[in-house]
C-alpha cells in the first residue's frame, strides 16, 4: 500500500482525528488494500465493544406526509405522483406490539413532517408505547421541531433521535434544500437534542448530487466533533419523481469505506448497516456489517404502506427488509459470523 496511506490510516487508528485536510486525502488515494485494512481494524474496534452483535431496530415508517421539499426525497410535498398515507396512533402500537412478539426491544418511528403529529399526539403513542413495553427503546426520526417539542417528547419516554445533517457544509447544504430549510436550523435541532438528554443519530448521504470530497471530509470532521450515538449514512439513490432523477447514485464500495473510517473516529458509535445501502447491493448490509457497521433496522410498517414510503427508486421493503422474516435476517447474520441480539442495544459509553 501507498506509504501516505498507511500512514493515514495508523494515525487514524491511534489518535481517532485526522485533520479535514488528511481525510479528503484518504478519501482520494482509497484503493482495494486500503478499504482492507480500514475494514479490519474497524471490525477489530468493534469486536473489543460490542463483540459479534448486530443490534435490531423495528422501523416504522408512520407517515409519508411532509411539508418539506428536499430536492433529493420522494417523499418531498411537490411530488403530486406520491400516494399519501399516514398511520393511526392505533396502528402504529399494533405494529410495535407485533414487533416486540417478533423481538424486537427498539422501535423507530420515522416519517415526514406530518402536522398531524402534533406533541400531544406524539406524547401519548410514546407514552403508550412506553407503559406496554417498558423494556423497549423508542427512537423517533421524525426531522425538524422546536426544542420545546423534543423536551415534551423525551419526557414522554422518547429516548434516541435520528436527524441526519444530510451535509457539514453549508452552500452543499443549500444545494440539497429549498429555500426555506436552513443548515443553521438543523444543527441547533441536533444540538438541542443532545442538550436534552436523547442518544442521537446524525449522518449523511454518500454520493448525492454535487458532493466533493471535501464535502464528506467536513462531514468526518462533524461527526468526530459532535460525537453522535448514533450514524446512519448510506448511498443516495435517485427518486424518479425529484428534480435529482438524473443523478448517479452513490456507491456501495464508498459507504463501506466510510464505515469502516466512522468506527475508528469514533468506535462506539451505533452504525447501521441502512436500507439504501441493501438496495443498490443485494449484499450490502452483510458487506456494511463487515466494514464495521453493527445495527440494522428492518420494515415493521403494516405491508401495504410499505412501497408508499418510497424515498429513492426500488427502495426494498420485502425479504429480510421486512421484520417479519428476522429468522433470515439472522441466518444471514450467522452465516458472516454475526448474530442479532435481543436487547435494547444501548450506546455503549467506553470509548477506545
Ligand atoms: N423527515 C425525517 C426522516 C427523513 S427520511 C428527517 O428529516 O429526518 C431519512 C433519511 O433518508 C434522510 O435523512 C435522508 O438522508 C435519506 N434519504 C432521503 N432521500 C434519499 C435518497 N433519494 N437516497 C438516499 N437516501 C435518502
Amino acid at each position: 500500500m501507498d506509504s501516505r496511506l498507511s500512514g493515514l490510516i495508523e494515525k487514524l487508528g491511534t489518535r481517532h482525528s485526522l485533520s479535514r485536510d488528511e481525510y479528503a486525502e484518504l478519501l482520494r488515494l482509497r484503493d482495494g488494500d486500503s478499504a482492507r485494512e480500514l475494514a479490519s481494524r474497524a471490525v477489530e474496534l468493534r469486536q473489543q465493544i460490542y463483540g459479534k452483535r448486530v443490534f435490531i431496530r423495528g422501523l416504522i415508517e408512520l407517515s409519508n406526509i411532509c411539508k418539506n421539499d428536499c430536492l433529493y426525497c420522494g417523499i418531498r410535498r411537490s411530488n403530486r405522483s406520491c400516494r399519501r398515507y399516514r398511520l393511526s396512533p392505533d396502528q402504529i402500537i399494533d405494529c410495535a406490539d407485533e414487533g416486540y412478539t417478533l423481538g424486537f426491544r427498539t422501535f423507530v418511528l420515522q416519517g415526514g413532517e406530518d402536522a398531524f403529529f402534533t406533541d400531544e399526539v406524539l406524547c401519548s403513542i410514546i407514552s403508550e408505547l412506553k407503559k406496554r413495553h417498558p423494556d423497549c427503546a423508542v427512537t423517533l426520526s421524525l426531522g425538524e421541531r422546536s426544542r420545546e417539542s423534543y423536551a415534551l417528547l423525551r419526557k414522554a419516554g422518547a429516548d434516541r433521535y435520528l436527524l441526519r445533517h444530510e451535509t457539514a457544509d453549508r452552500a452543499h447544504y443549500e444545494k440539497l434544500h429549498p429555500a426555506d430549510m436552513s443548515f443553521d436550523n438543523r444543527l441547533r435541532c441536533l444540538n438541542d437534542l443532545k442538550e436534552l438528554g436523547y442518544q442521537v443519530g446524525c449522518g449523511f448521504m454518500v454520493g448525492s448530487p454535487y458532493q466533493t470530497e471535501a464535502h464528506i471530509a467536513a462531514d468526518l470532521k462533524f461527526i468526530e466533533e459532535f460525537k453522535p450515538e448514533m450514524c446512519g449514512i448510506g448511498p443516495f439513490i435517485p427518486h424518479r419523481d425529484s428534480p435529482f432523477r438524473d443523478c448517479p447514485a452513490g456507491s456501495a464500495e464508498l459507504t463501506c469505506y466510510l464505515l469502516s473510517i466512522i468506527r475508528l473516529i469514533h468506535p462506539p458509535v451505533l452504525l447501521p448497516a441502512t436500507t439504501a445501502l441493501g438496495t443498490i447491493d443485494p449484499c450490502g448490509r452483510e458487506k456494511g456489517i463487515l466494514s464495521g457497521a453493527n445495527v440494522v433496522m428492518p420494515n415493521l410498517s403494516p405491508a401495504d404502506v410499505r412501497s408508499k414510503y418510497e424515498l429513492y427508486n426500488n427502495k426494498i421493503s420485502s425479504g429480510e427488509e421486512s421484520a417479519q422474516h428476522v429468522s433470515q435476517l439472522s441466518r444471514r447474520m450467522r452465516s458472516i459470523g454475526y448474530e442479532l441480539a435481543a436487547d435494547r442495544g444501548d450506546f455503549s459509553g467506553v470509548s477506545a
